[in-house]
């Protein structure tokens, strides 16, 4: 047999890049190992074990050997014999995948106790208290983790022992009590267990093994990884370590630590230390911690070498590591460490802090930010100096800073809204009904379920404040009021605000901030001044790094002259879609209306030469705007009706004036071309390019005033770059159509002008058709911008207006997709047809300018995914620029 197959792994034998195989926290460990610091010895069973456990419901043959060969070497270095009734080896069996997930198995600590060795352990320790409080911990974490006994039982049993002593912390139960303990746990194991807690030391290490093996595929866990779009085939490893204790007394103890603060990036001493305490206890909250700086006092010596170790681990890992440890009587030891979690502002400046002391590159630098981040600095937030009552805290689900009056059903928060209230939707959880209410409301609260429930959804497809699942609040529709847990009350009409990036909830109204990274965007702040805080140069230099190595250009979304300053400022490099639909609104939509309703060409000339000249000023606003820069002009896309009164609306006030026998004849024939118009799918009907061959002139009309305010703007020595886009193309032979006559537009212009206009004629790709003939369609256009919202409605056949609300939530929950494809694209099915058509259009015509003008092109993991196919630039919405710039670099680089 040439199986060689090795399934278990001394902690000297690993190192930190096997996380695929010894997991996160074995691959750490072995690390530390290996650096020389104090680890506690041990050794990691592999992934690999576990995948053949979950196959064939069984562990590998060879893998008892294994362990027994590595626990013989583990108790030969330390000398004893685990569980050994005199002088026992004690060892903890801690779960491990390649990437922490809620749900794997808890740690279960003092494997090898039993009822014969609980007296050597006194003896050895010569601390008969804390031998008994070792063994009621293990009982008690056992029975919860490993034979499924509810834990409350335990903690409950634990709290009677407290108040039969009149006692509150754990500290003060004896040797005697605890041993009563130990029977009383016992007990609730044999009878929920159905089970004894086993006292062979071994069993109880194969037990804990195995379910830790077991625990990767709890509801729990699976349900996170498709979330994650985790593999859910890599399987967990199961490190086993001897024990050292913390709880051996005062000179013992066991805390937390950051290499630096994790909320600011500063270097310094954050962390919690815990005396006489195992495990857990630290964050348990069931004592209260000291902060690590005050370990100095208590052990000066242990604090040195640990200050030391922090800065080795910084060295070596060149970032930001948290850790855990354990002193046992004057002595330190690791039991683990990993690139530490951290704040968004803290991530801009750690990358920074770390080139400047020589330990990463810029192109490092970028990697360790990303735009999300960059994002969550850009939304205004509370003022952090405003003195708050915090109500409870949830989920933070969708960023911002919240303000507004508590409503509890979204009847009134809509009715509130239209009297020009500002009000906070609070609902135990939201359902397709509340959408009005959402939209109506500043942000959602509340108290059920997680990142995935209908309320974060909606509210994140919206940019909406949302925190969810605040689980300490108490919300009661029914008498419209919520109920904190310090017993605040809050009534329909209290204010409250919501910080949708924390997640807190807050009683009254807490003043908003802009946040300065968008002050210095916009140019109100400069990185250079001495009042720019650390934050703002560390995001200044980061941008300066993404743009030096980014290939991708980044555009704007923009209809006005307003926005696309605005856009500028955030780093446009030109505008990729400029909607046309938005020059048709207002007092203009008469003029509108009076084209769809003309019967005889005059009439339909004369509101066409009445849009011409508004449309004309538009344009040379936006071009003098984007002087220099590229300017995508889509002409009409939306269908008709969207600029003609509602159907039921204009049919009441039809009948309602017919009845007074005053109908208007306006109305009346309004309500004919309603009738006419109206569609049963109006985004598959009569809209982009089959309006302007339907409706003669109006394309053309659009196609003038383009070139118009273009030869404007050249004859005033500015420099205009507009290209004009043709929407919902699905066959190269309408395009053929418009270019014809738009060509000819462009022509009798730069004639009567006399200039050279150099505009550009391209389409959107939006449709699959479009997608699938590329080739053909890219001998009509000279450019292409991929409209992934339509292509994602299209290619799924979703209906972007009404998937969000109503399965949406469901097909995340269920697991189907990890993310909405309108947030981030569908590379294997949309993405698949990007990439052809690239391809196909770019055989056609080498030098086709390519680009992505969806909500995708401001969305990080779409952004890489746009610079891998080749895109030429994506455009977005202003706000989302420098997220893309970003993205863009940390693609490049
Ligand atoms: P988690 O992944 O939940 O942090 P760990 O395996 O790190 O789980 O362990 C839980 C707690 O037990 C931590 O505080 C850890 O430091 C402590 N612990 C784990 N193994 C040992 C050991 N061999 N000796 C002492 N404490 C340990
Ligand atoms: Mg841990
Ligand atoms: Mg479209």
């Amino acid at each position: 047999l040439q199986h060689t197959q090795k399934f278990v792994y001394d902690f000297t034998e690993g190192n930190r890049d096997l996380k695929d195989l010894l997991g996160g926290k074995g691959a750490n460990l072995a690390e530390m190992t290996n650096l020389g610091l104090p680890v506690p010895p041990g050794f990691t069973i592999t992934t690999e074990a576990c995948k053949v456990y979950l196959e064939s419901g069984d562990e590998p043959a060879e893998l008892r050997d294994e362990v027994s060969a590595h626990l013989d070497a583990l108790q030969q270095t330390m000398g004893k014999k685990l569980g050994q009734a005199d002088d026992p080896l004690l060892v903890s069996v801690r779960s491990g995948a390649k990437f922490s997930m809620p749900g794997m198995m808890d740690t279960v600590l003092n494997i090898g106790l039993s009822d014969a060795s609980v007296a050597g352990l006194a003896q050895q320790s010569g601390d008969e208290r804390f031998a008994w409080d070792s063994y009621r911990r293990l009982i008690q974490m056992f029975g919860k983790t490993v034979l499924d006994v509810d834990g409350e039982l335990f903690e409950e049993a634990l709290d009677d022992a407290k108040a039969a002593k009149k006692v509150t912390v754990d500290t003060d139960l004896d040797a005697g009590d605890l041993k009563k303990l130990v029977k009383q746990f016992k007990k609730i194991v044999k009878a929920e267990a159905g089970r004894d807690f086993p006292q062979d030391p071994r069993e109880q290490m194969d037990l804990a093994i195995r379910s830790v093996f077991e625990s990767w595929n709890t509801d729990r866990a699976k349900l996170y990884r498709r979330q994650e779009r985790i593999p859910g085939d890599l399987g967990t490893a199961v490190n086993i370590c001897s024990m050292v204790f913390g709880n051996l007394g005062p000179d013992s103890g066991t805390g937390v630590a950051f290499t630096r603060d994790p909320a600011s990036g500063h270097q310094g001493v954050y962390g919690d230390y815990l005396q006489n305490a195992q495990g857990e206890d630290v964050v348990a909250g069931i004592r209260n911690t000291v902060p690590l700086a005050e370990l100095e006092s208590i052990d000066k010596a242990s604090y040195d070498q640990l200050m030391q170790i922090m800065e080795t681990l910084e060295t070596h890992y060149k970032d930001l590591c948290d850790i855990e440890f354990t002193i046992e009587r004057g002595q330190l030891w690791m039991l683990q460490t990993r690139v530490g979690k951290r704040t968004a502002g803290a991530a801009f400046r750690i990358a920074t802090q770390l080139v400047d002391q020589g330990l990463i590159d810029e192109a490092e630098a970028l990697q360790r930010v990303n735009g999300a981040q960059l994002a969550q600095l850009m939304f205004p937030r509370f003022d952090e100096d405003a003195k708050v009552e915090q109500l409870g805290r949830g989920i933070a689900a969708s960023p911002g800073a919240a303000v507004g009056k508590a409503v509890f059903d979204s009847y009134t928060a809509i009715k509130w809204s239209r009297s020009g209230e500002k009000v906070i939707l609070i609902r135990r959880e939201t359902n397709p009904d509340d959408l009005d209410g959402m939209i109506a409301a500043e942000g959602i609260l509340t108290s059920r379920g997680g990142k995935t429930s209908h309320a974060a959804v909606v509210a994140r497809g919206m940019g909406k404040t949302c925190v969810c699942g605040a689980e300490d609040l108490e919300v009661d529709t029914k008498r419209r009021r919520m109920t904190a847990p310090g017993g605040v009350v809050i009534e329909e009409g209290d204010l409250v605000s919501i910080d949708g990036s924390t997640g807190k909830v807050y009683l009254g109204e807490v003043p908003v901030v802009p946040s300065p990274v968008v002050e210095y965007f916009e140019g109100r702040m400069h990185a250079g001044a001495d009042d720019a805080d650390e934050l703002v140069q560390a995001v200044h230099r980061i941008m300066a790094y993404a743009d030096r190595v980014r290939r991708l250009r980044v555009r704007a979304n923009a209809d006005n002259a307003e926005d696309a300053l605005r856009a500028r400022r955030f780093g446009a490099q030109g505008i990729g879609l400029c909607r046309t639909e938005h020059m048709f609104l207002g007092e203009r939509r008469e003029m509108v209306e009076r084209l769809i309703l003309a019967d005889t060409d005059d009439e339909r000339e004369t509101a066409l030469s009445a849009l011409l000249p508004l449309q004309k000023k538009d344009f040379v606003e936006l071009f003098e705007a984007m002087d220099g820069l590229p300017v995508t002009v889509r002409l009409l896309d939306p269908p008709l009706h969207e600029f003609l009164p509602d159907i039921t609306e204009l049919s009441v006030r039809v009948a309602l004036a017919e009845s007074r026998k005053d109908a208007n004849e306006n109305d009346l024939r309004l309500l004919q071309a309603v009738h006419k118009l109206h569609e049963q799918n109006p985004m598959l009907g009569l809209r982009g390019v089959r309006l302007g061959l339907v409706i003669p002139g109006l394309f053309a009309m659009q196609v003038r005033a383009i070139a118009e305010a273009a030869a404007e703007r050249k004859n005033a020595k500015g420099d205009p770059r507009a290209e004009i886009m043709i929407p919902l193309v699905g066959t190269v032979q309408e395009l053929e159509i418009v270019r014809e006559e738009a060509d000819a537009v462009i022509a009798e212009v730069e004639a009567a002008t006399g200039t050279d206009l150099k505009l550009t004629i391209g389409t959107m790709i939006e449709l699959p058709r479009a997608a699938l003939t590329a080739g053909q369609i890219a001998e009509a256009a000279q450019f292409f911008s991929f409209g992934t919202n339509d292509l994602t409605q299209t290619v799924w056949g979703f209906s972007r207006d009404d998937v969000e609300a109503s399965f949406f939530t469901a097909y995340l929950e269920k697991g189907i997709f990890g993310v909405s494809p309108f947030e981030t694209i569908d590379k294997d099915g949309v993405g698949s047809l990007v990439r052809s058509a690239v391809e196909a259009g770019r055989a056609t015509r080498p030098d086709l300018k390519l680009g992505v003008c969806g909500e995708h092109g401001g969305d990080p993991e779409s952004v890489h995914f746009f610079h891998e196919v080749g895109l030429d630039y994506v455009s977005c919405s202003p706000f989302r620029i420098p997220v893309a710039r970003l993205e863009a670099g940390r693609a490049a680089a």
